[in-house]
This record gives structure tokens, C-alpha cells and sequence, in this order.
């Protein structure tokens, strides 16, 4: 097999993958924060990171794929200012904290579910995690890299950038960085304006809070990856992932904790994902365009011309390269349902070709050899989509006659098309759940079923009809005038 090549944002080059221990990879993706539903800057990750992982498989790597859930830590902005998100929404809601995490880890576990993302081997939460993460600030304290203030625990960037270079990942450096940031205003616990909180100390009324030997309080965000990442993966491990835009400070802050403890950086490759844009523009809440998964899979966003099924959002991710940036618009997305629908059905169609023996090679095997080569330059799936099509044109051409093929070739190309469509790239038929046509129907005429119980008090009947459909990814909810329900 030739080799995998991947763009390290450490050295800003492709290098060649060499795992430190084949056949393991070990891999670490900065996973979601769970204060609120999956949106579209979720999906992007998920997918990108979903097809690496099913790449290496492929490739024979027995991966330990850890993702991580924030569910405390992560502040209002990254000067570790503000109020923790989780800890606000509990509040706003009066709910446990941990009812919100889990509520929205669900949301998101669904979600990734329904775009065919795997799970990943380890899903540790922040959390879960407090003893680890009091013991990695006892080590950065032992070796001079932060110190206590009020309660609180920074890390000295300053000292850390004296002995190695704090900016190295991200290509910035502290003297720039200080000459472009106004002086702190002498309010701050902390000596340098880019120390970062690695504990806090908890204010008075923060429900989220745990006993440290510096008082209580609760741990910064970037400490979680770094404590994870270390305890299930080792101090030194192949792949770190997750969307540019944590690139700076979050991975920078986490490349500073563990050399400030190891002496060298945890990961050896950086992978990141570039950004999505919607019309062209940078997604927000202040902006109007904030969709989030649920809304773009049932169209109920008023910037959205129809739903979108979650193979439609997988393929349409996966027409871009994960490095470029990726926009949004219903025109790009109605493209990418047609396109899928065309692959699709092709794959269906080898089914029904039928082989001759007097056939000429067609050269499958060259096909899917530019695929895996397209795969092997830093996961080009746009390039390996573009085979697929090629692929699609031979197929078609076979089902009308207007070529012939081998039984062993055919055996051959249909084995080679479901792994590279199904396995590698992870697209699935939808055509229960895409056939809303027939679903809506069906689920108006089960709801009226449901009407007709309640009007008798029949409850068991009306519950098991509520039920059987959530267990199908159907969720009621009872309104006035009946009942709703989306999938
Ligand atoms: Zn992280």
C-alpha cells in the first residue's frame, strides 16, 4: 500500500504518516462543548475527523480514538473571563448542570449518529476528569511554569516562552502579541495578559466548583485535552485534531502545558479543519445564520429553501478538501443532493449489470487506485469524490449496455465501490428517511391513531404509538391543537 501523507500544522508541511507504534494510533479530537444544540460548526469536525479514522482502519491501523466533552471549564471568551456556559444555562433553565451536559451530549451523540459519524473509543468528560487535571497544575507549578494568585493558578507565558517558543503552532510570537494588546489595567490576578487560567478560583454562588489544594474552583479549558489526552493516550501520541479556530490559544495553551511538564509537545502530527462560512459569511448568532443540525435536516431555518438529509450535509462537507473553507448556500447544497442521488443510485445499479464473459478489461483496478492515491495526498476527498463520479459515468454505461464486464471484474468493481462509498467515505442510503413524501403520511396518519386513544383514555395505546416512534428518531410533542412531531 503507498503511503498516507497529512498536512502537519506544526511544520506546515505533508509529511509522511509514521505512527510511533504500529499498528496503534492514537488519536485526540477536541470534542464538543455541551451547552447548547449541534450546530453546523460541529459537522465539519465530526466528518473530517470521521473520515480519518476510517481511513487509517482502512489502512490497517488499529486506532484508540479519543474525543473529549466540555462540560465545564469553557469560558465566555478566551481571556478566561465571564461565566461558565454550562453553570449559566443550569441556571437559566434550573436545571443540574449535569442535566444540561447530558441533554445536549444526547443532542449531539444523535446527531452524529444520523450523519453516520462513529464513535469514538474514549469519550472522556472534562468533568470526570478534576483529579487529573489538579495533578497536571501540581506538575506545571513543580517546574516553575505558573503560579498561584488569589486562589487562582496561571501559567507563566512569559517564563515559558523564554526557554521554548509559545506561538509555535499557531506562527505568532509573544513579542508581537504584546505589541498589538493594550497593558493590563492592574484589576487582573494575573502577571502577563496571555497567562492563562489553568485553575479558577469559584466566586461565591458558582455551582460548578471542586476543592483544590489552592481552594475551590474549577479547572481552565485548555487543561482538560492536555490531561486527557495524556492519560489515554500516553505523553507522547500521533494525531491531535479539531477545527482551526482552536488553533490559537486553546492547542497553543495545550502544546505549552505538556512541554512545560514532558519537556516535549504531546502530539506529533496537528491536523485542522478549516471553518465554514454560510452565504459567504462567518456563522453567528448575532448574524441570524446560526443553523444548527436539527433545523438543517428538517429546513426549519428561515435561511434554508428545504431540508437537507445528514448524507446530503456529509457529502456536501466531503466535496470540499477539510483545509479549505467551505460555504454554505442552498444552491451548493441542492447541488450536493443531486450529485449524491446520482452516486447512489449507481451503486444500486451494479446489482443489475449483467457480466460477460467475453469482456475486455474495463480497468476497475485503476479506478480505485485513483481514489486511494486522491486519499492518500491528506485525505483529498474532493479529488476522490471526482474518481467516484468517473466510476459512476463506467457503471451507467455497463447498465446500458454500451460496455461489458467480467464476472470476476464485476465482483471486483462492486466490492472496490462499497468500500470506498460506504467504509471509507461513510455515505449510507436514506431512502426510508429521505422519502418524506411517504413518511409525512405515515406519521400524520400514527398521530391521529395516537388522537383517537387519547379521546378514549386509552394512554397505554397512546404512549406505545409516542414511543415506538421515538425509538425511530421521531419526536412528538403535543401542542393545542394536537400534536407535532419532526425527525
Ligand atoms: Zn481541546
Amino acid at each position: 500500500m503507498k503511503d498516507l501523507y497529512i498536512y502537519n500544522t506544526l511544520s506546515r508541511s505533508k509529511e509522511r504518516f509514521e505512527p510511533l507504534a504500529p499498528p496503534h494510533v492514537g488519536l485526540y479530537v477536541c470534542g464538543p462543548t455541551v451547552y447548547g444544540y449541534p450546530h453546523l460548526g460541529h459537522a465539519r469536525p465530526a466528518v473530517t475527523f470521521d473520515i480519518l479514522l476510517r481511513y487509517l482502519r482502512e489502512r490497517g491501523y488499529k486506532v484508540r480514538y479519543v474525543r473529549n466533552i466540555t462540560d465545564v471549564g469553557h469560558l465566555e471568551n478566551d481571556a478566561d473571563e465571564g461565566e461558565d456556559k454550562i453553570a449559566r444555562k443550569a441556571a437559566l433553565e434550573q436545571l443540574e448542570p449535569m442535566e444540561v451536559a447530558q441533554y445536549y451530549t444526547n443532542s449531539y451523540h444523535h446527531a452524529m449518529e444520523r450523519l453516520n459519524v462513529l464513535p469514538p473509543s474514549i469519550e472522556p468528560r472534562a468533568s470526570g476528569h478534576i483529579i487529573e487535571q489538579i495533578e497536571l497544575i501540581k506538575q506545571i507549578l513543580a517546574a516553575g511554569y505558573a503560579y498561584e494568585s488569589n486562589g487562582s493558578v496561571y501559567f507563566d507565558v512569559g517564563k515559558y516562552d523564554a526557554a521554548h517558543h509559545y506561538g509555535r503552532l499557531s506562527g505568532r510570537s509573544l513579542e508581537d502579541m504584546r505589541a498589538n494588546t493594550r497593558a493590563l489595567d492592574g484589576q487582573s490576578d494575573k502577571r502577563g495578559a496571555f497567562d492563562f487560567a489553568l485553575w479558577k478560583k469559584a466566586a461565591t454562588g458558582h455551582i460548578m466548583r471542586w476543592p483544590s489544594p489552592w481552594g475551590d474552583g474549577f479547572p481552565g479549558w485548555h487543561l482538560e485535552c492536555s490531561a486527557m489526552s495524556a492519560k489515554y493516550l500516553g505523553e507522547r501520541f500521533d494525531i491531535h485534531g479539531g477545527g482551526l479556530d482552536l488553533l490559537f490559544p486553546h492547542h497553543e495553551c495545550e502544546i505549552a502545558q505538556s512541554t512545560a511538564t514532558c519537556g516535549h509537545d504531546g502530539a506529533h502530527y496537528w491536523m485542522h479543519n478549516n471553518m465554514i462560512t454560510i452565504n459567504g459569511q462567518k456563522m453567528g448568532k448575532s448574524l441570524g445564520n446560526f443553523i444548527t443540525l436539527d433545523e438543517l435536516f428538517t429546513g426549519s431555518h428561515p435561511l434554508l429553501a428545504q431540508a437537507y438529509s445528514p448524507m446530503t450535509v456529509r457529502f456536501f462537507i466531503l466535496q470540499a478538501h477539510y483545509r479549505s473553507t467551505l460555504d454554505f448556500s442552498n444552491e451548493a447544497l441542492q447541488a450536493a443532493e443531486k450529485g449524491l442521488s446520482r452516486l447512489m443510485a449507481a451503486v444500486t445499479a451494479i446489482d443489475k449489470i449483467v457480466p460477460s464473459d467475453a469482456a475486455t478489461p474495463i480497468g476497475a483496478g485503476k479506478l480505485t487506485e485513483r481514489f486511494y492515491t486522491a486519499m492518500n495526498d491528506d485525505l483529498n476527498t474532493p479529488v476522490a469524490i471526482a474518481v467516484l463520479f468517473d466510476l459512476v459515468r463506467t457503471i451507467n454505461q455497463l447498465a446500458e449496455g454500451q460496455l461489458f464486464i467480467s464476472p470476476d471484474e464485476l465482483d471486483e468493481l462492486r466490492r472496490a465501490a462499497h468500500r470506498m462509498v460506504f467504509d471509507i467515505l461513510g455515505l449510507r442510503s436514506e431512502e426510508i428517511v429521505s422519502d418524506s413524501g411517504l413518511v409525512a403520511p405515515l406519521v400524520g396518519m400514527l398521530l391521529e391513531m395516537r388522537t383517537e386513544a387519547k379521546a378514549r383514555k386509552d394512554w397505554a395505546a397512546s404512549d406505545s404509538i409516542r414511543d415506538r416512534l421515538a425509538a425511530l428518531g421521531i419526536t412528538i410533542k403535543d401542542t393545542k391543537d394536537g400534536a407535532e412531531w419532526s425527525l
